[in-house]
């Protein structure tokens, strides 16, 4: 048969076809009316998608640019910090706030794992300058309690920075309300296009640290981006064709929700949800143990079988299906799997990997797995969410 390549990675993810369109006909040039209007319409689209008031901006740069953004311009050399680590992710705030010399303070928690409210709030001293965390650890699968998170960093001096790099479309989130900081997503994830991407937005808070920031800054000035974004422009040539692809990926999620793309929004997440709760389901149904005590939508992580190593069951996805699967990043490489349910996937793609996981597991060990039996669990998920009007 034919096998036709298809990403169930957590970023990149599968492209949208109207991007795709709309990237190979942007040939435009980026100080020009056209683009001008193309940018803002953009940067305002992006603020519904984020549900924030604040300004955003993007950066030409995958999303790792945005987090060294937030590090060089919110904080200074010597000044303490917070960093919750339990995953890859979370390990690159710590390098970052390091290389940027601040005195970095970490709360580290075992891969899979998250952050009990009270032992952040004992680091959380006055002293605290900014607070940095993932929304979701793509690495481990995690959700992390963002509001909760809020809720202790509120009234104190600490910005709140958070990487939602897969949790932005995967993730109900109250930027405003909550009093998120600086929120950060990716091109590559949730919003379907390639990568090179990141965007930001950013709080009134946090747009007067930047004025005493003694960090080292150019190309990355969050400020001199600001100014140019008011115009339309950004302040130096911006990657015109991924902007033209996003300006369509969002244009796709206003329509998907009826003209509202505050809904469409809401539908990508709740497509992501349940996407992941059929996936849960059935690995349950497997016998296979989720990796992760605080699930996300974005990722969901599963333990390898007893005597199978994941890193063989990537390769036989791959080479049976030609569908790409990821392996543990790490050190947590050939003992999980990690499936993503970040953007442009349905139903249809959900099936389709738990019908090719289950193959794949009865080669490996074929006294271990049924085939069918991962399926008949999603399949029954997806039929209760229908009949309760979770899914129209
Ligand atoms: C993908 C991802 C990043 C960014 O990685 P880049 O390769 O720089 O785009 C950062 N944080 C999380 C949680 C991610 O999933």
């Amino acid at each position: 048969m034919f096998r036709k390549t298809r990403l169930f990675t957590p970023g990149p993810t599968p492209l949208l076809p109207a991007a795709q369109f709309a990237m190979a006909a942007a040939d435009l040039h980026h100080r020009t009316a056209e683009f001008r209007a193309l940018y803002l319409k953009v940067l305002a689209q992006l603020k519904v998608f984020i549900g924030t008031s604040n300004d955003v901006i993007t950066l030409s740069s995958s999303g790792t640019g945005a987090m060294e953004a937030a590090v060089s311009n919110l904080t200074s050399p010597g000044e303490k910090v917070l960093v919750l680590t339990a995953g890859k992710f979370g390990e690159r705030w710590v390098s970052l706030a390091k290389a940027f010399h601040c005195e970095t303070v970490v709360l580290s928690k075992p891969y899979g794992e998250t952050f009990p409210i009270d032992e952040v709030k004992a680091l959380l001293t006055p002293d605290v300058k900014a607070v940095f965390v993932q929304a979701t650890e793509t690495s481990t699968g995690v959700r992390h309690d963002v509001a909760a998170l809020a809720k202790l960093v509120k009234g104190t001096d600490a910005l709140l920075i958070v990487d939602a790099i897969t949790g932005l479309g995967t993730t109900n989130f109250n930027v405003d309300g909550d009093g998120i900081d600086v929120i950060i997503g990716g091109s590559q994830k949730a919003l379907m296009i390639p990568p090179g991407l990141a965007y930001m937005a950013v709080s009134e808070r946090a747009w007067a640290r930047m004025e005493t920031s003694k960090q080292p800054r150019y190309y990355f000035d969050l400020r001199k981006e600001r100014k140019s974004a008011a115009k339309g422009e950004s302040a130096y040539t911006p990657a015109v064709a991924l902007i033209a692809a996003l300006g369509a990926a969002l244009d796709y999620l206003e329509q998907q929700g009826g003209g509202d793309l505050a809904k469409g929004r809401d539908l990508l997440v709740a497509n992501a949800e349940l996407s992941a709760l059929c996936m849960r389901s059935a690995a349950k149904a497997l016998g296979l143990d989720l990796f992760s005590c605080a699930h996300s939508a974005a990722v969901t992580a599963v333990k390898a079988p007893q005597g199978i190593c994941s890193s063989d069951i990537v390769k036989g996805f791959k080479k049976e299906f030609a569908g790409v699967l990821s392996d543990g990043q790490g050190e947590m490489k050939g003992q999980i799997l990690r499936i993503a349910h970040i953007g442009f996937l349905d139903y249809l793609d959900c099936i389709a990997i738990i019908a090719g996981l289950e193959q794949v597991l009865a080669q490996l060990k074929p006294e271990g797995f049924q085939l069918g039996t991962g399926l008949r669990a999603a399949q029954l998920v997806y039929a209760e969410a229908r009949k309760s009007g979770g899914e129209q």
